[in-house]
């Protein structure tokens, strides 16, 4: 071989080799481009996930919130009854009623009385009666016979809506008893009116801080809210 052939061939292998490296460089180039667009991707994915987080968050919050200030207005409410109940007149003495109460309407018990912790809220919860779910307009009766010292829409029971209100009297061991019906469609009774056990006084709705259609039913003794369901046949 000569001299002329070697520095041919020597010449040739270069250019082959130089070709592969530049491959390689260029596959190298390639695979961190497509790296660098996976990772901007992720990082997408990722601050949209964390902004949809945030928005359950802020959501929870409003919510946590709006019911705080409902109960805190039903709770207001609530000792705005009992004050006026314990500075009501009496319209006779002793009982007025049979001394038990009926289920005030039909339908299924949806929230019984007493304190709870809400389960998703994680805040504790003061309920002064019982909550009968029923569709809008199933009748309401009255739980036992009395004289009607509320009826309507009051703005200082404002978180009850429509509401009625019923003094039983004085029983026997000089407790005055009186009943509360809640968040009404409607109102058939008036104020000052005599009814008997089992009269239809209202209609059941939603009326008031409520999330539907149910009946808060309250017994009150000396105008303390009590389980209802300790008193009802
Ligand atoms: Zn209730």
């Amino acid at each position: 071989m000569s001299n002329l052939t070697k520095d041919v061939t020597f010449g040739h292998l270069k250019t082959i080799q130089l070709t592969k490296e530049r491959l390689r460089l260029k596959k190298q180039i390639q695979n961190i481009a497509a790296l660098k667009e996976d990772v901007a991707s992720k990082e997408k994915l990722l601050s949209s996930k964390s902004k949809e987080q945030l928005a359950v968050v802020s959501t929870l919050q409003s919510q946590i919130k709006k019911m705080e200030k409902q109960n805190s207005a039903l709770e207001q409410s609530s000792r705005q009854i009992s004050t006026a109940l314990r500075s009501m007149g009496s319209h006779g003495t002793g009982y007025y009623g049979l001394g038990f109460f009926v289920k005030p309407t039909t339908g299924w018990i949806s929230s019984q009385f007493g304190s709870r912790r809400h389960p998703i809220f994680k805040r504790r919860i003061n309920h002064n009666g019982t909550d009968f779910a029923a569709p809008s307009g199933t009748r309401i009766v009255a739980g036992d016979s009395g004289y009607i010292v509320v009826a309507g829409e009051k703005s200082q029971y404002r978180g009850y809506g429509k509401i009625t209100i019923i003094d039983h009297g004085t029983n026997k061991n000089g407790v005055r008893v009186s009943s509360v019906y809640a968040h009404q469609s409607r109102i058939l009774v008036r104020e000052g009116e005599f009814v008997q056990q089992g009269q239809e006084i209202g209609w059941v709705g939603s009326t008031g801080y409520s999330t539907g259609p149910h009946l808060h039913f309250e017994v009150r003794h000396d105008g303390t809210p009590v389980d209802p369901m300790k008193y009802i046949k």
